[in-house]
């Protein structure tokens, strides 16, 4: 990928009309805030090195080479979520997914530490490592993703996820249940037991049991997916169910909130999911909690008692907190959905008003995006788009702009959407690692 250079980022993030400013920033000194840490224009940290922390960090370097920008992730390497139900089909491996950040640190000029952050002093503007080290920020992004809401289902937490895999963070439980299926009897049930919203990537447990039906077809035909869901409607639901039936008949199945689908209890031992209304014993079970912003925003006071993170939907920054912004699934961004695409447009928006900060200037006008793809069976994609634009304060679609894709399209059209599932996917992991 060629080098960006500042006037590429105001393109790509054109999305951010005052970004315009940003061309001028450099020239702007006479009012640009005295920085009490770090030397240039301000020290930025970022925690967090994924679909919307690496794109924050990325981009207010980009923006501005002389804000000392540091990203502290607390893994070596980051496996992408957007795809890992491929994993689960036996299309892809879990390595395809799997990113460093030498090219952010060596070509960028990102500082990137490898620590996990365990508390925020917002007072006195620094972090605190697991590691016992300290660092010290004008200006902090926060996109640590989402954290699981374990306590809503008896006999659930973080240990007897390994074994009965969530899988909602890409990586280790993804192989996992791969492997589970693969052990699996031909003729066995794999339950998926879909959360209650809002929930990081609405149509991901959809097009989860696609793909693990997808598999089951190729392998194990007489086998099941049965979704348990915790609501009565998701995310591009026609479209999922005729994309069901047309591929897999009645190899899955759906049961609505309504329909016995909430789940309040697990014997793990003997895989039991337990309904209000019925047990479900599973050959596999792979069970999605409620979720929450990642626990820092937590451990920081940075979530209301939604679990999620108030932002002014300008800037990101915290409406709790100053000079802390919050993106990614962490943060309520009105109508957008907590998906990658959505934290990468949000991880620009966020540069800009933050480069605009340092510098003394006023955040330019934004807007968003989001396009979320589901591979349904590996020539047959379908999509959900929209551009967002601030109201009021609050981000709200569009109207005329993006949309479903249509009922009952073409193969060749359906064929087109996977393959750009997959270019939208090649795009997005460029943009954040190279
Ligand atoms: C199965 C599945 C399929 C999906 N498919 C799509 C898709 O097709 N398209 C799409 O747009 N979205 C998709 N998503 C959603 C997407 O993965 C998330 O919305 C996106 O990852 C959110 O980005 P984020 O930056 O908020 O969090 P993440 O990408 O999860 O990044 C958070 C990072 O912060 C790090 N971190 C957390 N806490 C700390 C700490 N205290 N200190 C240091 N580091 C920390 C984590 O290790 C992680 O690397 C999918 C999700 C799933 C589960």
């Amino acid at each position: 990928m060629a080098m960006f250079t500042r006037r590429k980022f105001v393109k790509a993030a054109g999305a951010c009309t005052a970004l315009g400013a940003l061309a001028s920033i450099n020239a702007c000194t006479a009012n640009t805030p005295k920085r009490a840490s770090g030397g240039g224009k301000g020290r930025v940290i970022v925690i967090g090195g994924g679909y919307g922390g690496a794109i924050a960090a990325k981009y207010i370097k980009l923006a501005d080479a002389d804000i000392d920008v540091t990203l502290i992730e607390k893994n070596k390497n980051y496996v992408s979520c957007p795809l890992s139900n491929e994993v689960l089909g036996g299309d892809r491996t879990i390595d395809s997914l799997t990113f460093g950040y030498d090219t952010l640190s060596d070509k960028r000029g990102i500082n990137v530490v490898q620590d996990e952050i365990v508390a925020i002093d917002p007072d006195k503007h620094t972090v605190k490592g697991k590691s016992g080290k300290q660092y010290d920020y004008d200006k902090l992004v926060v996109s640590p993703g989402v954290d699981f809401r374990y306590e809503k289902i008896d006999g659930y937490d973080a240990q007897v996820a390994e074994k009965i895999p969530h899988a909602w963070k890409a990586g280790p439980q993804t192989v996992t249940l791969r492997k589970q299926l693969e052990a699996m009897k031909d003729g066995g049930v794999c339950y998926i037991a879909a959360p209650p919203n809002p929930f990081r990537c609405p149509p991901g447990p959809y097009e989860r049991a696609a793909q693990i039906a997808h598999y089951f077809k190729m392998h194990k035909p007489k086998s099941k997916v049965i979704i348990l869901d915790a609501k009565d409607k998701f995310s591009k639901q026609g479209l999922f169910m005729q994309g069901y039936k047309k591929f897999y008949g009645d190899m899955v199945e759906w049961v609505s909130g309504a329909g016995g689908g909430i789940i309040e209890a697990i014997d793990p031992n003997s895989r039991t999911l337990v309904g209000e209304v019925e047990e479900y014993k599973g050959d596999v079970v792979n069970l999605i909690p409620a979720q929450k912003a990642g626990k820092i925003a937590q451990v920081a006071g940075l979530a209301d008692d939604s679990g999620w993170c108030p932002v002014n939907q300008k800037t990101f920054e915290s409406k709790l907190h100053k000079d802390i912004h919050v993106i990614g699934d962490a943060c309520i961004a009105g109508k957008m959905p907590k998906s990658g695409y959505a934290a990468n447009s949000q991880g620009k928006v966020c540069a800009a008003a933050i480069v605009a900060a340092l510098n003394g200037q006023e955040p330019g006008e934004p807007s968003y995006v989001n396009t979320c793809y589901s591979i349904i069976s590996p020539e047959w994609g379908i999509s959900v788009a929209a551009v967002y634009q601030l109201v009021d304060g609050k981000i709200v679609g569009v109207k005329g702009a993006g949309g479903l894709s249509p009922m009952n399209a073409s193969a060749a059209t359906r064929a087109i959407e996977a393959k750009f599932a997959r270019s939208w996917f090649k795009n997005i992991a460029a943009d954040m690692f190279t």
